[in-house]
């Protein structure tokens, strides 16, 4: 069987050199050359931990290539995991997968399946097979789709290798006959139904962990107020097997290139039949006030940030990634900057992609103690492994007056008490060991 991906970012390469982990030929077709040469010299564009090595050793059964005329021309199966950002209304931008669209029409010589992995709008996937079948330039059957991603940026490679599910949206058997085939020897639970299950199954997954991270977030503010522990109270929900323990973490809010859009694209979706999703609505406002929680917090310690030396730890939207779209870093950075701040910035891998768009405006660090050093006030934003491991003593060596400022709750309150810091979390008591008057 001949597979061929659209789009080589963080779904559509993963899925690419996880086809050809399990045996596959696969052609990985993107628009952007610099990231095709990349990928034939063995380098992968994006972070992801374990993908670089499993491209490599899958090197003889992966072509990269910008010719999708070449790749899509005879596959049997050709997957689609281009990008569908949001609109400035909030709907999904559909040009690229339409873009490929066009492309396969075009481009393909015998019968194949289309499938649509990007998360698209709930009835796409029947458009598109009507868009397809209308620009065909050969006397072929096409076959449209719906085979939503679930991984999760960080864990992309692990995730896709053993997925919780498979889900397949197909009108004809014959599509879905040659997609659980495709699927077989992943042993990941595989659920056929049609297509707009498919792609609602999606929309609705991404939602309802959204609206978690948001109710979380919302009974961790008011935890804050009347003096209850956000992590004690989640710990005591998480034992309800009904709840479940994961997703029960409070910070500054989800970020990401899933979860805004997604909950945006289905909220917008609901409008546009007359009827609003009031419970998506509330998700993605509560999200908004919280991404600049800490920004409030600061205001308790300084009035403003102009002329003080801030440091940043975590500048990508979670771990394990160097995937800065909707980061609360990206909305707190400028906020800083237009105070006057200095700002001094570290990051395991997202700093070449924050460089591009801050290149002169921020000092970046290579270790967490050089970030320190002499700062005024310390703003935690991603929960890095190296931040939460980092020596909490050392914050008030390091800094010249130590206000830490937690986004992601990294430190047990036990080990903070025994320190000479200013500590302000999320949903927990502040701490303040020092002498410390608002300037
Ligand atoms: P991405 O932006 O990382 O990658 C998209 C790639 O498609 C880019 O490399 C771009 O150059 C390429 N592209 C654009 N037009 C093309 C064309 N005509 N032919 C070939 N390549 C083309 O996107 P992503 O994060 O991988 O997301 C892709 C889709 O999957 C989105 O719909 C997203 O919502 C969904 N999804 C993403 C994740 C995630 O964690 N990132 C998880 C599940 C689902």
């Amino acid at each position: 069987m001949k597979i061929a991906v659209a789009g080589t970012g963080y779904v559509g390469l993963v899925t690419g050199v996880c086809l050809a982990e399990h045996g596959y030929f696969v052609s990985c077709v993107d628009i952007d050359e610099n990231k095709v040469k990349l990928m034939q010299s063995g380098i992968s564009p994006i972070y992801e931990q374990g993908l670089e090595e499993l491209m490599v050793s899958n090197m003889e059964k992966l072509n990269f290539t910008t010719n999708y005329k070449e790749a899509y021309r005879s596959a049997d199966v050709i997957f689609i995991g281009v990008g569908t950002p949001e609109k400035q209304d909030g709907s999904a931008d559909l040009s690229s997968v339409y873009s490929v669209a066009l492309q396969i029409a075009q481009s393909i010589e015998k019968d194949c399946v289309v499938v649509i992995k990007s998360t698209v709008p709930i009835g796409t996937n029947d458009k598109i097979e009507k868009f397809i079948k209308t620009n065909l330039t050969n006397n072929v059957n096409v076959y449209v789709a719906s085979n939503p991603e679930f991984l999760a940026q960080g864990t992309a490679v692990r995730d896709t290798l053993h997925s919780s599910r498979i889900v397949i949206g197909v009108e004809e058997e014959i599509a879905g006959n040659i997609l659980t085939q495709v699927y077989k020897g992943f042993g990941a639970p595989i659920l056929v139904t049609n297509r707009r299950s498919a792609e609602m199954i999606k929309y609705a997954s991404n939602d309802f962990l959204a609206l978690k991270i948001s109710f979380v977030n919302e009974i961790a503010n008011l935890c804050e107020i009347i003096g209850a522990n956000i992590d004690d109270v989640t710990e005591g929900m998480g034992y309800d097997q009904r709840i479940g323990d994961k997703f029960l973490n409070s910070g500054i809010g989800y970020g990401g290139s899933c979860f805004p859009k997604d909950t945006k694209a289905l909220h917008w979706l609901g409008n546009f039949h007359d009827y609003e999703l009031k419970t998506i609505r509330a998700t993605i406002d509560v999200n908004e006030n919280q991404k600049v929680k800490l920004i409030k917090k600061s205001r308790k310690y300084f009035n403003n940030l102009s002329g003080l030396t801030v440091a940043i730890l975590g500048l990508t939207f979670k771990p394990g990634t160097d995937d800065l779209r909707e980061a609360p870093s990206l909305v707190n950075i400028p906020l800083m900057l237009e105070d006057g701040a200095n700002i001094k910035a570290w990051d395991p891998v997202g700093v070449n992609n924050f460089k591009k768009i801050y290149p002169n405006e921020i000092t970046y660090c290579d270790t967490i103690e050089d970030t320190l050093i002499d700062a005024d006030i310390c703003f935690i934003f991603t929960e890095w492994k190296e931040v939460k491991d980092f020596d909490i003593s050392k914050y008030g060596k390091l800094m010249k007056t130590p206000v830490i400022l937690d986004g992601r709750n990294c430190y047990d309150l036990k080990h903070v008490k025994k320190t000479n810091i200013i500590y302000d979390s999320i949903g927990r008591e502040s701490i303040s060991n020092l002498e410390f008057v608002n300037v």
